[in-house]
């Protein structure tokens, strides 16, 4: 950050989250105001929930513009803001605060992320069907993001945990509220869930597996389950490359991608609620990872 550029009337964003040190996000945000020229500057507070109700009244006190929010966080935020947008209404879950003088509003930018991460490949799921495996924050979001923004069909899959029943409610919510059509699957059901990922135009991962402690793992181990034009996307981004996109590889398929650009896409989706200007993605994507992939 560029201390010319800090100064009295400086404008501050926050990260509201435990444990976050470890965070992309300060850095995103910072080189982003530096390189668009904007006066703002991001910093990350480690938030408890106890901490919460002062936290966010301190986005009041303190006049700043917005906070990012992050687990454990992301649903206990909901009664002290004083609207949420529709879509992150549905979807229970917050990442993203606007402050309007003195009037909190809460979004969820992942749904919107993942979204905008595949139109930037040339993908459009819309109007197509999409076979998508979990249920948790970032299932959630992308299941009612994808059935408000015009995805035709959604197959819903979870493992019998806690999360079932969120998968359930996504269901009867989207087939409630929406266009699309949904169905609820059980992981264990191998022979369904393979028959739902051959009959999809996209196959979305949002659970846990593939990502640390689960990096050798993967729902789909058979590359005969994957057509060569089905689009798979996993929303793990470290590692870079996820057990799934190597059976993926293996099957020949196309157009594979990680949770890179998702994650970037979120960031640039709050971003923009909070300055109305675009970030500049690909000079941060490089920043963050310097890979030039
Ligand atoms: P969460 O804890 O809210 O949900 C976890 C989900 O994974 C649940 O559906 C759960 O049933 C499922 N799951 C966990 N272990 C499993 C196993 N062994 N087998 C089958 N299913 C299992 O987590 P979350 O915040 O939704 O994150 C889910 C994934 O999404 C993580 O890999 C995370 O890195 C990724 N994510 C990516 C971005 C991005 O911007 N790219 C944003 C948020 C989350």
């Amino acid at each position: 950050m560029s201390l010319k550029q800090l100064d009295g009337h400086t404008i501050l964003i926050g990260l509201m989250a435990y444990p976050i040190r470890h965070s992309m996000s300060p850095t995103m945000h910072n080189h982003a105001f530096e390189k668009l020229g904007l006066n703002f500057a991001y910093l990350a507070f480690e938030i408890t929930n106890d901490k919460l109700p002062k936290a966010i009244e301190a986005i009041k006190t303190l006049d700043m513009r917005g906070s990012n929010v992050s687990m454990p966080n992301n649903q206990k935020v909901i009664p002290y803001l004083d609207k949420l947008d529709p879509a992150t209404e549905m979807i229970g879950a917050v990442n993203t605060i606007v402050n309007d003088d003195g009037v909190l509003t809460g979004y969820t930018t992942d749904g919107t992320g993942m979204i905008k991460s595949l139109d930037d490949e040339g993908i459009d799921i819309r109007g197509k069907k999409m076979t998508l495996a979990g249920a948790g924050g970032a299932g959630t979001a992308i299941a009612i993001q994808c059935a408000l923004d015009g995805v035709k069909e959604i197959s819903i899959f979870n493992r019998d945990d806690e999360f079932f029943q969120q998968a359930k409610r996504n269901v009867e919510l989207i087939n409630e509220k929406t266009d699309c059509k949904a169905t609820l699957h059980r992981l264990e059901d191998k022979e369904d869930f393979k028959n739902e990922i051959n009959s999809a135009y996209i196959y979305a991962d949002a659970t846990s597996v593939g990502m640390k402690p689960l990096e050798d793992q993967s729902l789909v181990n058979d590359p005969s389950w994957l057509r060569k034009d089905l689009v798979v996307f996993d929303t793990v981004y470290a590692p870079r490359t996820t057990k799934l996109m190597e059976v993926a590889q293996k099957a020949g398929v196309k157009q594979v991608f990680d949770g890179l650009g998702m994650m970037l896409e979120q960031g640039a989706a709050a971003f923009k609620l909070w300055t109305g200007e675009d970030m500049p993605v690909d000079y941060i994507h490089n920043i963050l990872f310097d890979d030039n992939d």
